[in-house]
């Protein structure tokens, strides 16, 4: 029989242990240990049974064993204890808040944070990989650090998909369907008890109504807009069905429901709760980018400004964070679907579509004028913008470079944050344990604490690290045999199982979504090197593997089916093993279990990469191609580097090199270093790797730096310029603006001489430059006159420059201005200078704000 309607009957605690409830529905839980053993605590069997979930625990318990909690003494204490210790933790200053006293109060009071997808707990699924993942990390270290950030989502009904193998090795998706009520969420509502709701106007005169939830991240809010909702037609009720599903047009409606939504659910929010607006507002990737065009209209609608002024208030206020430097991963729609949404019905009060499709334009030579382009949105309605690790920010300032012409790459005003993980979350408790044993509580306060692990014994540090690699053995083999079980065998056939893996064998990880750039296969170049690694009779290595492919790439599931087929051979599989359905929980023992994180994506498409952070903090050590933060931080000392064969144009080749030279390092320098013993037993230069691994890169790999650089970097200053662009301050800057593109084709360097270089030049002598500028219209205030100098190579280009400003002298008629000033030579060698003319307004963030320059 089946039902014909379903609902959740949620649990009612006594009085006594009602506190269990708070704890369940504040997602700290997930990275608090002594919260979970609370609950694991309550009945270790259906803990386990409720795959750790705390409100589908809770849930398994009888009313009558419920009141027996509730009169049993000591439960009722410990309750109260975790409860006290939450409130704390919600309650007491923080590290924003003593950078609030320092600078007077001078920091946001709320910062928006909007991501299409949050990665938080493997109980609330609701991300795909590592973006959601970064988002979660973002949010619980926002938390720890007490910065008042609200997170801006979407719920989607399906979640991401769950992976399994079919008999042949290719991957099968299921989508279970999520009951919001079964989720560590809850509804907003009205004051008069009603659901609280947004509501969008579509193209074609229909509306979406969305349901706001929320879900509580330690101090972090976050909110998510839901589209099941019965006044919505068929189509908009499935908005939010899954994640990154369906035509353009589906993930327009996604789009807007994320930006424009989460914009009116924030002023939903503040209505309700009296919060404050948020002074900033980040958008974590192009696809929240349309969060800027609702705020333009909210503007233009209150103030009566034009669109340019109240763009000038958005730009000053807004965080824009790319995050690829594939271009195909560049999220673009077509031009008409933007133009039948943003016209019509759908049109934002105020806001001209001609103008919105202005900001989405690829106006640059080798753009495609029938698109709209996120990302270059994001940039333009964002006054700073990043990327997320050094290497990404150079290869984004040279992707993005067709927005600033006349700009070398390196002044392309995006700047570069390195990603982090939460330690708290990725740091399994026995690694925490033991170094806070030696260390003290300050392990996880303190990031500097990382670099005390001298102090850690050798002996101790093996025999957790051995634990951690026999806990991954034991969870394979469960997973091997269920995914067996899955595929059509029958227990009767999987004795093998039983001894697959070693717990003393170097376990070597990889586990990534498998789009074409990370070389799931690469490993596979040479099957019969790789199996005599595997099979080596005195070093051998393991691998244990993950990862899905989107359920759209053809290409990824093959690779997926290769990598299974290989698996899948008789002689190896006790040696290398595919684990089905990659997430969080898996990624929980994985990466604590493994001695070696292998990465070997093709350079330098690899924007960051988060999991050999997480791994680094257990005590694993890097493979890596030097991409991403491995680029910044690899030393030498702490991992390997695969090296690349950049420059080789044949990818077949490419990879063959690559491949020989992974091969290479494992076979001469990972085996022996782990398989080499003393005489006490431990392999003292692997333990000496591991801490220099701890050392080196703990202080550095943490969200909390990541979110203290966020905060100085990008939040307080937006927050600065976003109160001083007020209304009369943005209706002048989008005045001057104008003014200037107007007046910019008059603009030229007219003549420029140099005076006091001898024919013989030294270092320390001075140079005296005059420059006469044609300045047209513009005043000599409105334009800052440069020389760049610099060594100059052979072609005349300029490296390693220097840019200083040259000052007004006098006017020589026709709109003609003389500027100058003196420059020191401070090196030997070739030397160069140009001189040329850019905008200047004290409220730019960057000299290319604007995108104008003249060159001499
Ligand atoms: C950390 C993490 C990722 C991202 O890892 P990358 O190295 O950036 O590919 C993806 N999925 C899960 C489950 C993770 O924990």
């Amino acid at each position: 029989m089946r039902a014909i309607r379903r609902f959740t009957v949620r649990t009612v605690l006594p009085e006594a242990i009602a506190a269990l409830g708070d704890l369940a529905n504040n997602l700290r839980w997930s990275w608090h240990p002594p919260t979970r053993e609370l609950f694991a605590a309550m009945d270790r069997k259906r803990w386990e049974a409720a795959r750790h979930d705390p409100i589908a625990l809770l849930g398994r318990f009888a009313p009558e064993e419920l009141e027996a909690f509730a009169a049993d003494p000591e439960f009722v204490a410990r309750v109260e204890a975790a409860r006290a210790d939450l409130e704390a933790y919600l309650t007491e200053p923080r590290w924003y808040q003593k950078l609030s006293e320092r600078t007077d109060g001078a920091v946001p009071s709320s910062i928006a944070y909007f991501s299409p997808e949050f990665g938080i707990t493997a109980v609330l699924p609701q991300y795909s990989g590592g973006l959601g993942i970064l988002a979660g990390d973002h949010l619980k270290s926002a938390s720890d650090l007490g910065v008042p950030v609200i997170g801006v989502g979407l719920l989607y009904q399906y979640g991401y998909f769950k992976q399994s193998l079919t008999r042949d090795g290719w991957q099968h998706e299921d989508y279970p369907v999520l009951d919001p009520n079964e989720l560590p969420i809850s509804m907003l509502f009205e004051a008069d008890g009603s659901p609280a709701t947004v509501t969008l106007a579509l193209a074609g005169g229909r509306t979406l109504v969305a349901h706001v939830w929320k879900a509580q991240v330690g101090r972090v809010p976050l909110l998510l807009l839901d589209s099941n909702h019965q006044a919505n037609d068929e189509a908009a009720r499935a908005v939010t069905d899954r994640l990154y599903g369906g035509s353009s047009e589906h993930r327009l409606h996604q789009e807007l429901l994320l930006g424009v939504g989460g914009v009116r659910a924030l002023r939903l929010w503040s209505r309700l709760t009296g919060a404050p607006a948020p002074d900033v507002y980040h958008t974590n990737e192009g696809h929240a980018g349309f969060l800027g065009l609702e705020r333009i209209s909210e503007i233009v609608t209150a103030e009566r400004v034009s669109v340019d002024a109240a763009l000038e208030q958005v730009r000053a206020a807004t965080v824009f964070t790319t995050h690829t430097p594939v271009p195909a991963g560049i999220d673009r729609f077509g031009r008409d679907l933007v133009l039948a949404q943003f016209s019509g019905p759908g049109a934002l009060p105020g806001l001209p579509v001609e103008r919105v499709l202005e900001l989405g334009a690829e106006s640059y030579p080798g753009g495609d004028p029938a698109v709209f382009n996120m990302a270059v949105m994001g940039l333009r309605l964002a006054q700073r913008a990043n990327g997320v690790s050094q290497l990404h920010g150079v290869v984004s300032r040279g992707m993005f470079v067709g927005l600033w012409p006349g700009f070398d790459p390196g002044e392309v005003p995006i700047t570069s944050i390195t990603n982090g993980v939460h330690a708290p979350t990725w740091v399994d408790p026995r690694m925490t344990e033991l170094a806070e044993k030696y260390i003290g509580p300050a392990i996880t306060e303190q990031a500097r604490a990382w670099e005390q692990i001298e102090q850690v014994p050798a002996q101790d540090l093996w025999a957790v690290r051995r634990q951690l690699r026999s806990d991954l053995v034991d969870d394979a083999r469960r997973r091997v045999r269920a995914s067996w079980v899955k595929r059509g065998a029958s227990p009767a056939e999987l004795g093998w199982v039983d001894s697959v893996l070693d717990p003393d064998v170097l376990t070597i990880g990889f586990a990534r979504r498998v789009p074409t750039y990370k070389r799931l296969t690469l490993m596979l170049r040479d099957p019969d090197r790789l199996r005599s690694l595997l099979l080596s009779p005195d070093r051998p290595i393991q691998l244990v593997i993950a990862g899905k492919s989107h359920p759209a790439d053809e290409t990824g599931k093959r690779l997926i089916q290769q990598l299974v087929h290989f698996a899948d051979s008789a002689d190896v599989r006790h040696r290398i093993v595919f684990l089905p359905n990659y997430d969080i929980a898996m990624a929980q023992v994985l990466y604590p279990g493994c001695d070696v994180w292998l990465n070997n994506p093709l350079r330098p498409f690899e924007a960051c990469g988060t999991s050999g952070m997480k791994s680094a903090l257990n005590g694993g050590l890097n493979l890596s191609i030097l991409d991403g933060w491995w680029d910044e931080w690899y030393d030498g000392e702490n991992g390997w580097a695969i090296p690349t064969a950049d420059g080789v144009t044949d990818p077949d080749r490419r990879d063959d090199l690559e491949a020989a030279a992974l091969y290479d390092l494992i076979e001469r320098e990972v085996t022996p270093r782990f398989y080499t013993r003393d005489d006490d037993g431990l392999p003292h230069r692997w333990l000496a790797m591991v801490r220099h691994t701890f050392s080196s890169l703990g202080p550095k790999v943490l969200a909390s730096r990541m979110v203290a650089d966020y905060t100085r970097q990008l939040y307080v200053p937006a927050s600065a310029a976003g109160h001083s662009v007020g209304k009369e301050r943005a209706v002048e800057l989008s005045k001057f603006k104008t003014r200037l593109r107007a007046g910019w084709p008059a603009v030229r360097v007219e003549h420029v001489d140099s005076s006091g270089v001898s024919a013989a030049p030294q270092v320390g002598d001075e140079l005296t430059l005059r420059a006469v500028v044609a300045l047209g219209s513009l005043a000599p205030s409105d334009v800052d006159v440069q020389v760049v100098h610099g060594r100059v190579s052979p072609s005349d280009t300029l490296t390693d420059t220097v840019v200083q400003s040259l000052a007004p002298v006098e006017s020589v008629g026709d709109g003609r201005q003389v500027f100058e000033g003196t420059l020191r030579l401070r090196r030997t060698g070739p030397f160069g200078y140009t001189v040329r003319v850019l905008p200047a307004h004290e409220g730019f963030a960057s000299p290319a704000e604007l995108g104008l320059v003249t060159n001499a």
